[in-house]
């Protein structure tokens, strides 16, 4: 049976969920006696969660979003490029500077944790509990990110039509690159929690690294 007639199963629910930017990317699926034909089942019976955990290790390892990260990186100093701070370019500032240049530190750091990984899966060591290192790292930056976006628009963050680029006509208050900058640092609070909250991935590594 493929995916799709799966969903159209007996005791399939699926509720949407709009997330903290008021959009709706994410529902929660609910499953109550649902029959799954054994063709469908992935993996060996009762493996279930070694297949997760496995699965996981890639996913947290994608998490870390380096080149998203770096593209974040250039769209704060753009933006900070245009706004002013008492008569200079905001980027002119040193405390605000002193910010991106300790962003750019932890994504070099990233970056290369992250082809440390990518060696070792290149000769046969999948990603290990290294993953959950990444996972803290790179949602971290990533909220970084969208905080000093946030930041850097000031007033601008605060006036947010949902509507705006989807057709209808309401007009933006100040610029365009601050339209985004309160739903997208909202929205960013789930990267702590997806794939497993970073206090978990922090108990993986006192586990499975730190041997504590
Ligand atoms: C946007 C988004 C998309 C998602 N997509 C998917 C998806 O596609 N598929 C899917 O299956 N799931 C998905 N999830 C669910 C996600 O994996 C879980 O939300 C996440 O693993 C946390 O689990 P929980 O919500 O049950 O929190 P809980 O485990 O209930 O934790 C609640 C809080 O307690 C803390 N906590 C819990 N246990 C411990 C502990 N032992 N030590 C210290 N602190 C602890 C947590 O860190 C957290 O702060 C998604 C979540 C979000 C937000």
């Amino acid at each position: 049976m493929c995916s799709s007639d799966l969903m159209k199963s007996p005791g399939i629910t699926v509720r949407p969920i709009i997330t903290l930017g008021g959009e709706h990317e994410v529902n929660e699926v609910w499953l109550e006696d649902v029959i799954v034909p054994v063709e469908n089942r992935v993996f060996e019976e009762n493996k279930g969660w070694t297949c997760a955990k496995y699965l996981l290790a890639h996913e947290r390892t994608g998490i870390a979003g380096v080149a998203r990260s770096k593209r974040g990186v250039e769209r704060v100093k753009t933006i900070a490029r245009a706004e002013m701070d008492d008569g200079a370019p905001l980027i002119k500032n040193p405390f605000f500077k002193r910010k991106i240049a300790e962003l750019e530190v932890d994504l070099i750091a990233l970056e290369f944790t992250e082809l440390r990984t990518l060696a070792g899966e290149a000769s046969g060591k999948g990603p290990g509990p290294e993953s959950s290192l990444l996972k803290i790292k790179g949602t971290e930056i990533q909220q970084r990110i969208t905080e000093l976006a946030l930041e850097a628009v000031g007033h601008y963050g605060a006036p947010y039509f949902r509507g705006f680029g989807e057709g209808d006509n309401e007009h933006p208050i100040g610029p365009d690159y601050a339209h985004r900058a309160a739903p997208t640092y909202f929205n960013g609070r789930k990267t702590s929690i997806y794939g497993g909250s970073n206090e978990i991935q922090r108990n993986i590594i006192a586990k499975a690294v730190l041997g504590l």
